[in-house]
């Protein structure tokens, strides 16, 4: 080992990750001496960056698309986490080995922590049901969510998370539509609702077509958007108007992120202590 903590992003398309800014920044904050490097590597170029990343001593690295699945043969040691979803976003170099972890999920729950919620217990609608969401969904049944809702436009994607979500997990999850009234119904029954369309987002064309499930949200319901750009979008906007608590997409960015830099280094720190500090860094 040298003295010197050697960090790393991987994925393609990597010019916009944000890893590199985070990272680097929290090493600043935590006074680690490091590096980090941003590499492309394309689907089926895990072995080649692999014997790289031994050359380079490299201790630790990020996973993004389209690698956190196809990594996990190459790696001695998987966390409980990684092994649920099938998915590694975190790698850590140690003693010749290579331990992979999952913190995506925990990031979001360690964010919402941190705004005063969670899921236990809750009725949970979810918006969309891409990526994020067979994580996410999954993730509030195993946190002990009373029940799991999903809505979106294309309903056969909807369905399948929440067949997934049962088979798994044991809890009966939902699926439906994304039409005003559907929208209207589930708003009404949620305990916490969540964003994880792209549907506000800055550069994205397209908004919600109405705001009207807002309104049908109970006082004392919980609204989370994905979404970081803008920081607040119309949605979260809406709900703040009337009075229902909020939390956008940037705490999930950073706690993930946070989660694997502990896992790199072995420093616990303040979650909500080091959003603050570095915030306007990255
Ligand atoms: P994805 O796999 O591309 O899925 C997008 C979902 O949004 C799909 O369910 C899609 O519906 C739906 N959608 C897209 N355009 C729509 C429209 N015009 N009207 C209605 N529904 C629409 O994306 P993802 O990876 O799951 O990410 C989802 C969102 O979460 C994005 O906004 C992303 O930026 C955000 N996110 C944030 C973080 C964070 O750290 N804060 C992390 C991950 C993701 P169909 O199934 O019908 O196509």
């Amino acid at each position: 080992m040298t003295a010197m903590t050697n960090l790393a992003v991987i994925g393609d398309p990597i010019a916009h990750s944000k890893s590199p800014a985070i990272h680097s920044a929290v090493m600043e904050e935590l006074k680690i001496p490091y590096t980090y490097s941003s590499f492309q590597v394309r689907k089926g170029n895990l072995p080649n960056f692999l014997k790289l990343a031994k050359e380079r001593e490299i201790h630790g690295f990020n996973v993004t698309m389209p690698h956190k699945a196809d990594i996990i043969p190459f790696l001695d040691e998987i966390d409980e986490e990684a092994r649920r979803y099938q998915a590694v976003n975190t790698v850590k170099a140690e003693g010749g080995k290579l331990y992979g972890y999952n913190t995506d999920a925990d990031g979001y729950t360690a964010a919402l922590r941190d705004a005063g919620n969670d899921f236990a217990g809750k009725t949970v609608v979810i918006l969309g049901a891409g990526g994020v969401v067979t994580t996410l969904a999954r993730k509030a049944a195993y946190e002990g969510a009373g029940r799991v809702c999903i809505l979106n436009r294309t309903l056969a994607h909807a369905d399948a998370i929440a067949a997934l979500v049962t088979a798994e997990t044991g809890i009966k999850a939902e699926s439906a539509g994304f039409d005003t009234e559907i929208l209207n119904r589930y708003a009404s029954q949620a305990d916490l609702l969540i964003n994880a369309t792209p549907l506000g987002m800055h550069g994205v064309k397209h908004d919600f077509e109405n705001l009207e499930f807002v309104h049908k949200l109970k006082k004392n319901a919980f609204i989370s958007d994905l979404i970081y750009n803008p920081s607040e979008t119309n949605l979260l906007e809406a709900a703040r108007e009337r009075g229902i608590p909020t939390l956008n997409g940037l705490g999930m960015l950073l706690y993930q992120a946070f989660l694997a830099d502990q896992i790199y280094t072995g420093v616990t720190f303040s979650f909500a202590d080091m959003k603050m500090r570095i915030v306007n860094k990255i």
